[in-house]
């Protein structure tokens, strides 16, 4: 009975832990880098960043970096996830498409914001185990799905926003068609081995191109046919 006590205390003193990590965070890389969206903030005070890593990088979850979550692929740094999902510009009722589901981390702040999140992962163990994490968090609002991001998931479409978080050399057209008229697509686009995250808005069929900044993600990949 002792031993069952000092374990629930143990835990509640963890979780006051993380949760101190997570309002340092918040300040230090997020309003002091300058992200103004109050629902934004609100997110990234709210998501358990460091249930999304795996056991051994909990510590570093609330670290200004990337990290792995294992079969070579990163959960983004906290502020770029931040940057790109303020450069959306959301509203509560938007439905928003993610290719690259990772850790499911950057689906959980988008699920905080609105209504429902739609996100495919190629490589299935990570897309299931974040469809588990996003479960155990109470995120119904977010439908994970394995599969090449190429296509996007016709069947919810059209989405007021897209984001890839992998980084191809051109917008895939399906994701392109799947965009609403007046919705925004942003993702960090390669070319001649550097990469810089391009905001589209889709105006009258076409994309509106605006450069944003510099930025290093992992490979945006095909499933073979
Ligand atoms: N948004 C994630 C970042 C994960 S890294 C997070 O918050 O953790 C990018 C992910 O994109 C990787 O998991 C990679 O496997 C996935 N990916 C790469 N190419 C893809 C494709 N064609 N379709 C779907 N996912 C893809």
């Amino acid at each position: 009975m002792f031993a069952t006590i000092g374990l629930k205390l143990l835990l509640i003193l963890l979780a006051q832990e993380y949760d101190a990590m997570r309002t340092s965070m918040v300040r230090n890389q997020i309003i002091n880098r300058g992200i103004t969206d109050k629902p934004l903030i609100e997110a990234f005070n709210e998501v358990p960043r460091h249930l999304f890593v795996p056991f051994e990088y909990q510590n570093y979850a609330y670290e200004d970096r990337p990290l792995p979550i294992g079969y070579n692929q990163t959960i983004s740094q906290p502020y770029v996830v931040a940057y790109m999902t303020e450069q959306l510009n959301l509203s509560t009722t938007d439905k928003v498409l993610e290719i690259g589901t990772g850790s499911g981390y950057q689906a959980a702040i988008l699920a905080e914001i609105v209504d429902e999140v739609y996100s495919i992962e190629i490589i299935a163990p990570l897309g299931q185990h974040a469809a588990q994490v996003l479960d155990s968090l109470g995120y119904t609002n977010v439908h994970c799905k394995i599969g090449d991001g190429y296509h996007g998931w016709a069947e919810h479409q059209p989405y007021d926003a897209i984001i890839l978080t992998a980084s191809p050399s051109t917008i895939p057209l399906p994701l392109i068609d799947q965009l609403k008229e007046g919705g925004r697509l942003i993702a960090p686009v390669e070319s001649g081995g550097h990469q810089t995250l391009v905001l589209y808005t889709k105006k009258n069929g076409q994309l509106k191109t605006k450069k944003l900044l510099a930025v290093r993600f992992v490979p945006f990949t095909r499933s073979h046919p």
